[in-house]
């Protein structure tokens, strides 16, 4: 499988280490031309408003809006896929039916490294957690897989991972694995459509 990792901003050389760990072939992607040679994409942390300019300019906005691709968006990643962001009149891409809230774990703990249990696979997961948000809302066809406390952190749709933290920053794969194996059922339902 060849995925994507958007390369505008933030952690992408990491996510391509984590791509190559779990024995798939990592893509950085630049140009919008690039997303019909990959299987999935993966959207990593930054800033989610920054990333937003560039996606804008470099064509990335509409093309990801209409894209069938699995996606996994991390932190400011999450941001992107979202319907609602609190404060925003809309959502940047539209991919996954929640609320997220930024910058939702307090001042004095921008930074914070957490162990989390995955809902469905039962495996517990190191998270990093870096001026990160939470998902304050989710809708139909949404499912909840890890949650700090009382804030929901990781949730998933059929072809779309958002979580609030940054997997690439520890050497847990599991995340990762989750999103190949998402990608592969969505090749092998192509397959057989
Ligand atoms: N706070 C950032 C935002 O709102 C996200 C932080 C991150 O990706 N580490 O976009």
């Amino acid at each position: 499988m060849k995925i994507g990792i958007l390369a505008l901003q933030g952690a992408v050389r990491e996510h391509q280490q984590m791509v190559e760990a779990c024995g798939e072939e990592a893509v950085p992607v630049k140009r919008v031309e690039t997303l019909a040679e990959i299987d999935g994409l993966i959207l990593p942390g930054g800033e989610s408003t920054a990333i937003r300019r560039l996606m804008d300019r470099y064509g990335f906005t509409e093309a990801l809006r209409s894209s069938e691709l699995p996606m996994f968006g991390t932190c400011a990643g999450v941001i992107l896929l979202a319907n609602e962001v609190v404060g925003q009149k809309s959502g940047h891409l539209n991919k996954l039916d929640i609320t997220v809230e930024r910058n939702s774990f307090g001042r004095q703990v921008d930074s914070f490294e957490a162990e989390l249990i995955v809902k469905g696979i039962e495996t517990r997961a190191l998270a990093v957690f870096i001026r990160a948000p939470h998902i304050a809302r989710i809708g139909d066809g949404v499912q909840v897989l890890s949650e700090v406390g009382d804030k929901i952190v990781a949730v998933r749709s059929k072809r779309h991972l958002g979580i609030s933290f940054h997997p690439e920053l520890t050497n847990s794969l599991v995340f990762h694995r989750y999103f190949m194996d998402m990608v592969s059922e969505d090749i092998s339902h192509k397959i057989i459509v």
